[in-house]
């Protein structure tokens, strides 16, 4: 088979779970965006899912996100940084991106709303929702504050939390899912964000399923669309 119908198969397959997945816990049909994670893989492949409909997908890593942001600049694709956020890398993020997941600290949020030109920048706040002590993600207890200084920064919309859970057993991820959704809730229904604050990004390839049933609104896809990755060596 060759790489494109690949792509279609899988991405075939992964709509059907989403799908199968949204009719079981009773969300809305297109209340579940697929943003694929095509870290690792090369532009021909975002370009093929292209032509399939897909037109935002997820980065890691930020000079290979920016040589494919070249590579692909006729196409009209939204792009988001989910990879881990340095504060030497934010004016280049800042810059390339058009979301980023992954703020969990002030000093980030300043110094990409510093740098960010044109349209405010789409950002997620990270969350650290089991306090693991080697995870990003700011912790729940300074969640609020967080949300108060993105909230005053103009170039800055914020869009609302992501999670990367410890997949340590699957009564851990539920109790972890349900616990941002609880907080994006309660965020929601506080009066200080506006009807932007809209996105929950939680749910990966194993665990998509359990992240729509606890209210993810989007699900960050890599190995299930594209294949497994090879290792990569830390950056
Ligand atoms: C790599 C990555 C994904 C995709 O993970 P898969 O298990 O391959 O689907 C999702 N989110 C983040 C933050 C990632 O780094």
């Amino acid at each position: 088979m060759d790489r494109s119908s690949q792509l279609q198969e899988n991405l075939s397959a992964i709509q059907g779970r989403i799908e199968a997945a949204s009719l079981t816990h009773n969300r809305p049909i297109d209340a579940v965006q697929l943003l694929p994670v095509s870290k690792t893989k090369p532009a021909s492949d975002i370009e093929a899912l292209y032509a399939m409909g897909l037109t935002a997908f997820g980065e890691n890593y930020v000079q290979e996100a920016i040589d494919k942001i070249a590579a692909l600049s006729h196409l009209d694709i939204t792009w988001h940084f989910i990879g881990h956020m340095q504060s030497n890398k934010t004016q280049p993020i800042a810059q390339h991106f058009d979301w980023v997941h992954t703020v969990d600290r002030e000093k980030i949020a300043t110094r990409l709303n510093e740098a960010r030109d044109g349209v405010p920048l789409n950002v997620l706040i990270q969350v650290n929702v089991d306090q693991a002590p080697t995870k990003s993600g700011v912790n729940p207890d300074a969640l609020d504050t967080l949300v108060d200084h993105i909230l005053a920064c103009p170039k800055l919309t914020l869009r609302g939390l992501m999670s990367i859970p410890d997949p340590a057993d699957a009564l851990a991820l539920a109790q972890s899912h349900a616990r941002l959704k609880t907080l994006f809730d309660e965020i929601q229904s506080s009066g200080r964000v506006s009807h932007q604050f809209d996105t929950l990004s939680m749910g990966m390839t194993t665990d998509l399923e359990l992240a729509i049933a606890h209210g993810s609104t989007m699900v960050r896809i890599g190995t299930a669309l594209f294949g497994a990755r090879a290792p990569k060596e830390s950056t």
